[in-house]
């Protein structure tokens, strides 16, 4: 909670629940990654928060874009990002969208298969392409699965399936998942990619780009690494993996950006317990798994939630829920979660670190319920 949120709350009492994104935050978020990371560049991951006002500021800061549909492609451009700092980063794209990306002038496609480089060839011809190599996502709390990236032989041979189809085989990806809160894995990820940069300057293709993912968490509810244990991570193992010839790097950071500036203030519906005697008590909150809190799916991300009580405050066991008639709209359950005994309906309660994968995963209308009200400060 920063200064400013603690004081457009006392000030404008906004109706619940509702984000409260600091910009300044976000701008000193970007600036802390910059610092630490100097050489690589900086590919702020739109999904997590596509908000205009986010966009408009990292474009000012002189950020660039991962983007991941030709709808966030637009939105980059409406904030006045040059398509030169756009990359379209999704590795399943409908070809028309890739047409229209290269119409707006963006150059630089990933990919992990050979259909979706055929693709490519077709309709973005000559275009920077990065084969995403898939990664395990051992120690993330919100892994991105097998969804995405090709084993390293397979993307050895689309690196020069690239060449011969006229695109410029530039690089390769990966990401270790999001909230990874184990650095050691970056080691394993660029050793892997230091030996496929070899085995292709053996076939005669010189990759120049490694994009190194996003995956930078966030202190929710446990505490996580430091970012400078990250970059030194990084740092560390560049070196020892590529020597002299450290290629250029990017990075695509979106959790660690807009997180920790935004709070979401929700407003207490119900406070209940199933049977008589019980001591777990069910407090139902007016934001929910449809209300834009879709990460608490198994609950993987563990929000700090406060209800603004002076520390020592005598608190209990609590099951937190949303407002919806949806059985699946539960929060937290096992997770061990404990709010004052006091707590009552009426009541206001934060969500702390809440500015990253909220807003935009918020239902349009379940239940009646409109999508998270947002406020850019
Ligand atoms: C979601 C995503 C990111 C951002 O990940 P964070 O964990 O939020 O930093 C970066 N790159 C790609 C390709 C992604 O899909």
């Amino acid at each position: 909670m920063t200064p400013k949120i603690e004081r457009y709350l006392a000030e404008h009492k906004p109706p619940t629940p509702c984000l409260v994104v600091d910009l300044d935050r976000v701008a000193e978020n970007y600036r802390i990654l910059r610092e630490v990371l100097p050489a690589a560049r900086v590919f702020y991951a739109v999904k997590a928060n596509p908000a205009a006002s986010v966009l408009d500021l990292l474009v000012a800061l002189g950020s660039s874009f991962d983007a991941a549909s030709i709808y966030e492609i637009d939105a980059c451009l409406a904030a006045g990002a040059g398509p030169e700092r756009i990359s379209f980063g999704n590795t399943i794209k409908k070809e028309r969208d890739i047409a229209a990306a290269f119409a707006r002038g963006v150059r630089l496609f990933a990919f992990d298969s050979l259909p979706e480089l055929d693709k490519l060839a077709r309709s973005a011809p000559g275009a920077k392409v990065f084969c995403r190599l898939l990664m395990s996502n051992e120690g993330a709390d919100w892994p991105l699965s097998r969804k995405f990236g090709c084993e390293v032989e397979m993307a050895r041979d689309l690196m020069v399936r690239a060449r011969h189809l006229g695109l410029d085989p530039y690089g390769l990806s990966f990401h270790l998942g999001s909230q990874q809160r184990d650095p050691g894995q970056w080691d394993i990820a660029i050793g892997k990619t230091a030996m496929l940069f070899s085995a292709l300057d053996e076939a005669g293709i010189e990759l120049r780009m490694l994009n190194l993912g996003g995956g930078f968490p966030v202190h929710y509810r446990e505490a996580v690494p430091s970012i400078d244990e990250y970059a030194a991570a990084i740092h560390g193992a560049l070196a020892r993996h590529f020597g002299n010839r450290v290629p250029e790097t990017i990075i695509e950071p979106g959790r660690c950006i807009t997180a920790s500036a935004g709070v979401i203030e929700t407003e207490v519906v119900l406070v209940s317990c199933k049977g008589y005697g019980e001591e777990l008590r069910w407090v139902y909150l007016d934001v929910g798994k449809f209300g834009g809190l879709a990460e608490t799916a198994g609950e993987a991300i563990r929000y700090r939630i406060e209800a603004g009580r002076p520390d020592g405050a005598a608190d209990g066991p609590v099951a937190i829920a949303g407002p919806t008639c949806d059985g699946a709209d539960i929060l937290y359950e096992t997770a061990g979660y404990r709010l004052p005994l006091d707590l009552a309906a009426g009541e206001r309660v934060r969500i702390h670190a809440a500015g990253a994968y909220t807003s935009t995963y918020a239902s349009i209308g379940f239940n009646g319920f409109p999508p998270l009200t947002e406020h850019y400060i």
